[in-house]
């Protein structure tokens, strides 16, 4: 059965693009409310996927699901995520073109949840034997291996991924998965000492407490009790959750196992998390501006699961050395730096483990042969953030979906080109907003934001957040995307406060506070505590903290240049790539079934610049078929092609759109489809067609 675009009523449109007012955006959300209502979570515009998270168990994942999406033409069935991945899939397989499918939507939304569907849809059409459904339970439990040290439960969302993932499934020439890679971005590791009210640390902390067993515990010096770690409880009381900890932890192992983690590694992770623990629980007093340990036998314990030496572990807590050039000198912490220092290794330590973690896992995936492989990328990445409160970890984020957005209308208006090229289609051009204005202001080399937020960094004096906001004030005012508190006091700006700036996204503007930035970009580790680790007996510990050390002697960088280059090592990956795009919508903010919020979803369309994708879209021809197809539809309305047309089908087509008395200006032959500029067209055809 043909599935058609115009079960106009039951369950609105399959295509946006088909909307009359492609202007409208009330029309679009209305659309996506009405089919979301009737649990159609899926909607095109054009080629891009829309999801609306539907909180609940949908029956439309299953293997009869999967058969009715292999191998079927894109617009032959309805709407869903397993036809993005089965077109994209065939380019590969028979094109032998490279692919990647960028999920992008706010926390909550489902991006994770979409890319789980991508990597089932391919497992479950790919070869069952040996090798390669090997490979695939790989791919697959690296999910729950990740998802328990890089995921959290937030506010928003009680399965919250904390870092960017870009993953590659590598394809032989026949087609079958052979391995795969995995690129992390930026792990918020702020959370492992400190967490919003409500919110967790990283799941594995707790995990480890509830599911490891008790010989377990014992050999890491634990107690069950979570109330008893300070970076779980910070002091109060704490709420038991609904997550099932030790069962996730069961699952985490055994993946753990099929990716052939020694038990030595396992051992030397879990030795690390429980030391982060013991860690936080050190407390200071201080006598006379120098810091004391309060319980020097946790620094003992912290030192046996570290493997490192309890006395050089004691003192970098509580000194520090500098070295000038003629001597080195040693000078004592004060109780708040200790704090800070102590802190600070908490982070280090977690976030090289998570970072080692991918390697390792990547070491796992790794093809036996590895020339001649296609690759299939999926991109899960957080979306556009505004949040009450702003930091550099938002600017980060945000510039990140700036350059996303920039490979987007890259991308697309690139292939709405090449199609018209390849169809012989009079191109006309399309006019958009190119934001590339905005990436230059946070990226461009000795003028943006990144470069002087580095050159504070490293300025000699004093160098603090405020001189750093005096400074963009200063050499960015000029900027219409930059607005400074001082900029003249239009309504926007009086809002602000002195230690704000703000910057105008393409998904709007965002107000950042500057406190923090020149730590966070500075991301100082005290040099002894470096000393401390690199000296391990933790292998892991050691090749984390040596490999870093070796790394910033060649040329040591600030936060934000490392992920700039990361972000823009990942727009050369993509480029090279076809695309294909999911974006995912949450229809309310409170986890729950049923209710559509049409306030929260405009937000999110704004955001996710639906609109002016739709436009763009819009902007050369609504609909597209092949020759076949369309002739294939409406045969029956003349009756020279019908029942059959016997000649080519181009021919009949234009017989068709004679007999239909269609415009000139309303569409155009192609090669080897036409192209209908105006949805009206197509449903006065259509309404001919139901008569
Ligand atoms: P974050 O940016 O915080 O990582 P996310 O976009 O990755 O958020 P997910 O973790 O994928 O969001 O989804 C959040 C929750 O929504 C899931 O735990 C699940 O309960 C529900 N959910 C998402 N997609 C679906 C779906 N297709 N079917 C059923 N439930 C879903
Ligand atoms: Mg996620």
């Amino acid at each position: 059965m043909e599935h058609h675009l115009f079960d106009r009523d039951r369950v609105g449109l399959q295509d946006a693009v088909l909307l009359e007012d492609y202007t409208n955006e009330n029309a679009f959300v209305d659309n996506l409310s009405k089919r979301f209502k009737e649990n159609v979570i899926y909607t095109y515009i054009g080629p891009v996927l829309v999801s609306v998270n539907p909180y609940k168990e949908l029956n439309i994942y299953g293997p009869k699901d999967v058969k009715e999406y292999n191998n079927k033409a894109f617009f032959e069935v309805p709407p869903h995520i397993f036809a993005i991945t089965d077109t994209s899939y065939r380019s590969l397989k028979e094109e032998n073109r490279e692919q990647c499918i960028l999920i992008s939507g706010e926390s909550g939304s489902g991006k994770t949840e979409a890319s789980k569907k991508v990597l089932q849809y391919i497992a479950e059409v790919t070869d069952h034997k040996g090798q390669v459904e090997r490979v695939k339970d790989k791919l697959l439990f690296s999910n729950p291996i990740l998802e328990a040290f890089g995921n959290a439960k937030t506010g928003k969302n009680d399965n919250s991924s904390r870092f960017g993932k870009y993953m590659d499934i590598q394809f032989n020439y026949q087609g079958n998965p052979v391995g795969g890679n995995i690129l992390n971005y930026l792990l918020e590791k702020s959370r492992v000492i400190t967490q919003m009210p409500g919110e967790r640390n990283f799941h594995i902390f707790y995990q480890l407490l509830s599911g490891a067993s008790h010989e377990e515990l014992e050999r890491l010096m634990l107690k069950r009790n979570i109330s008893t770690y300070y970076y779980l409880s910070h002091g109060e009381k704490v709420n038991i959750d609904k997550i099932n900890d030790s069962k996730n932890f069961c699952d985490m192992k055994k993946a753990l196992n099929t990716l052939e983690f020694s038990e030595d590694e396992q051992n030397e992770m879990f030795s690390i998390i429980s030391a982060i623990l013991h860690l936080g629980n050190i407390g200071f007093s201080e006598n006379e501006g120098m810091a004391q340990i309060l319980k020097p036998d946790l620094v003992e314990t912290v030192s046996k699961l570290l493997k490192c030496d309890v006395l050089q572990l004691k003192k970098a807590l509580t000194q520090k050395t500098i070295e000038t050039i003629r001597d080195v000198v040693t000078s004592p912490l004060n109780r708040e730096l200790s704090i800070y220092a102590r802190d600070a290794l908490a982070k280090a330590i977690y976030d090289r483990l998570f970072t080692w973690l991918v390697q390792r896992v990547n070491s796992s995936l790794q093809p036996t042969r590895s020339n001649n492989n296609v690759v299939m990328g999926i991109l899960d990445i957080y979306g556009f953030e505004i949040l009450d409160k702003n930091s550099f970890e938002q600017l980060c984020i945000n510039y990140c979906n700036e350059k996303l957005q920039q490979l987007f209308i890259d991308l697309t208006l690139k292939s709405e080109q090449e199609e018209y090229m390849k169809e012989g289609i009079h191109w006309q051009n399309i006019e958009y907003f190119d934001n590339k204005l905005i990436c230059d202001l946070i990226e461009e080399k000795h003028k943006g934001l990144i470069s002087f937020m580095d050159e504070e960094c490293l300025r000699p004096g004093d160098p603090n957040d405020m001189t750093l906001l005096e400074k963009l004030n200063e050499r960015l005012s000029y900027h219409p995307h930059f607005i400074s508190h001082q900029k003249a006091d239009t309504k926007l700006q009086k809002e602000m406060k002195r230690d704000e700036f703000k910057v105008i996204h393409y998904a709007g503007a965002v107000t950042y506070n500057i406190r923090g930035f020149m730590e966070k970009n500075n991301d100082l580790l005290f040099r002894d505590l470096r000393e401390a680790m690199t000296i391990s007996k933790n292998s892991i510990i050691h090749s984390v903290f040596l490999e870093a050390e070796q790394r910033s002697k060649k040329r040591p960088e600030t936060a934000i240049t490392q992920f700039k280059n990361s972000v823009n090592n990942l727009m050369s990956i993509l480029h090279t790539k076809e695309p294909a795009y999911i974006r995912c919508i949450k229809p309310n903010e409170d986890k729950r079934a049923g209710i559509f919020d049409n306030d929260l979803v405009k937000h999110q369309v704004r955001y996710l610049g639906l609109m002016e994708n739709l436009r763009v879209r819009r902007a050369g021809f609504a609909y597209r078929r092949t020759y076949e197809r369309f002739l294939q539809r409406y045969k029956c309305l003349s009756e020279q092609t019908w029942p059959n047309y016997p000649g080519n089908p181009k021919d009949g087509v234009q017989i068709l759109v004679r007999t239909l008395g269609y415009d000139s200006e309303e569409y155009q032959m192609g090669r080897t489809k036409i192209f209908i500029r105006h949805p009206k067209t197509l449903f006065r055809t259509e309404d001919v067609f139901q008569m």
